[in-house]
């Protein structure tokens, strides 16, 4: 009988979890760079508290479960839900603003497919305690910021789920309709939203959300926009605290970014400015962040505290770096007869403590055999320890070039350290 994986999820070679890895440590350190400071939840809680505000298309790609003392708990899907409540439960008091970020795996049951796993893995921050625009346009900074040292190819689109839903009340349309409505423009099902809107008597706004959600452009959609919302002050505010961000974005040096109020955001929480990052090249699954401002504390008990926040799809974003994989160095000591065994061992274990990470051959493979194994294993760097070590020396081979020198043992580390 054998055994595969369950559908969705993925084994990591060597190979890719040094990839994965790297990208983890390139990631957190810009995180860590703009002040914020890691945390870790549980990988599974309570189940109402992933239903309490995450939106119904959550729920239904959950993976919820009963423990054994009947107890209903869910696998994260996301973190915002789960480091919301470390906040109300351990953070209140602390002082403000707060810089938090995470990495971590989260569990959807969804259709896989490339860039959609069942299993994967986010890394985001949450700024938690300030409501200015310079605040919520750092977040954005930030992530704009990872995308540009990553050097990939991307585009950042900033909306205002705040605009759209005060239009939606100034016509009337109650706050669980609007996150319904919401939850559709997110889906792009335009038409369903419409309906439900007419249904709901505010027949008279669709043509007006339409015009709203299809405008893209720079900050001068703003005017536009602001025409289109005429009469409804509260979106006129929301537009201008939209307009305040951007501004501050210009600070920040974030100029490559397109205003798009099609952005609604799937989950239930956002009630300000909202962003996506796509990566076209991906395809499909070309999204690979996702975030913007909410208000959720009160929601777990909690006072009400203005934060913003965004979360890295990693694997998508793994796939958007170009991948090519870095020359990197291994080396392997190799002893030329069993002979040379004990020195062999000896010279990788100074080579170690000298911070040069190392292989042994420990097959008593014949010099030939023993270096077709090297290359089969992607070893770039071969010492070779036989009898040049009577003069303090040893055969350092470059296997890519095939190029052979010799080497003092004690200058070994510094060589090797700088090929
Ligand atoms: P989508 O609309 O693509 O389903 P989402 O809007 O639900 O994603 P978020 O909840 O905002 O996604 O999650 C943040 C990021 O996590 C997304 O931008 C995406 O890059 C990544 N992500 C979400 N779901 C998956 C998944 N099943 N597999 C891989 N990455 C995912
Ligand atoms: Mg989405």
């Amino acid at each position: 009988m054998s055994f595969q994986r369950p559908r969705g999820t993925r084994d990591f070679l060597p190979e890719e979890m040094r990839l994965r890895r790297e990208l983890e440590q390139r990631v957190c350190a810009i995180f860590r760079s703009f002040g914020y400071l890691e945390v870790a939840t549980p990988t599974f809680e309570h189940l109402e508290l992933i239903t309490a505000k995450s939106g119904e298309e959550i729920v239904e790609r959950l993976y919820s479960f009963q423990d054994k003392s009947g107890r209903w708990l869910a696998l994260r899907p996301e973190f915002t839900a789960p480091v919301m409540r470390m906040y109300v439960n351990s953070l209140q008091s602390a002082p403000k603003p707060l810089r938090l970020y995470y990495f971590g795996p989260c569990f959807r049951y969804e259709r896989p497919q490339s860039g959609r796993y069942r299993e994967f893995w986010q890394a985001g921050v949450e700024l938690i305690g300030s409501a200015t625009p310079e605040a919520q346009a750092e977040v954005l900074a930030l992530a704009d910021t990872v995308l540009r040292e990553l050097e990939v190819s991307y585009e950042l689109h900033v909306g205002s789920v705040g605009v759209l839903r005060k239009l939606l009340a100034c016509h009337g349309v109650g706050e669980e309709e609007q996150v319904r409505i919401m939850g559709m423009i997110d889906r792009g099902e335009m038409l369903r939203a419409e309906d439900m809107l007419k249904e709901l008597g505010a027949g008279e706004v669709t043509a007006t959300l339409r015009s709203l959600t299809e405008l893209r452009g720079g900050a001068e959609v703003l005017e536009e926009a602001a025409e289109l919302l005429r009469g409804c002050g509260d979106a006129l505010k929301e537009l201008h605290r939209l307009g305040e961000v951007l501004e501050a974005l210009e600070w920040y040096g974030v100029r490559e970014l397109r205003v798009n109020l099609g952005i609604a955001r799937g989950l239930d929480y956002y009630t300000g400015m909202v962003f996506e990052a796509y990566v076209p090249s991906l395809g499909a699954e070309k999204q690979v962040c996702g975030g913007g401002s909410y208000s959720l504390a009160e929601v777990f008990g909690g006072k009400p505290v203005p934060t913003s926040g965004f979360a890295f799809g990693f694997d998508r974003l793994l796939l958007a770096c170009s991948q090519k994989p870095a020359q990197e160095r291994r080396v392997m000591v190799i002893p030329l007869g069993v002979e040379m065994l004990k020195e062999a061992v000896g010279i990788a274990g100074m080579l170690r403590s000298r911070g040069v990470s190392c292989e042994l051959e420990v097959m008593r493979r014949r010099l030939g055999k023993a270096l077709a194994g090297a290359d089969a294993r992607g070893v770039s760097h071969v010492v070779l320890v036989g009898e040049e070590l009577r003069q303090g020396k040893v055969v350092l081979r470059d296997m890519h070039t095939g190029e052979q020198r010799e080497v003092k043992v004690e200058s070994l580390p510094e060589v090797l350290s700088s090929a």
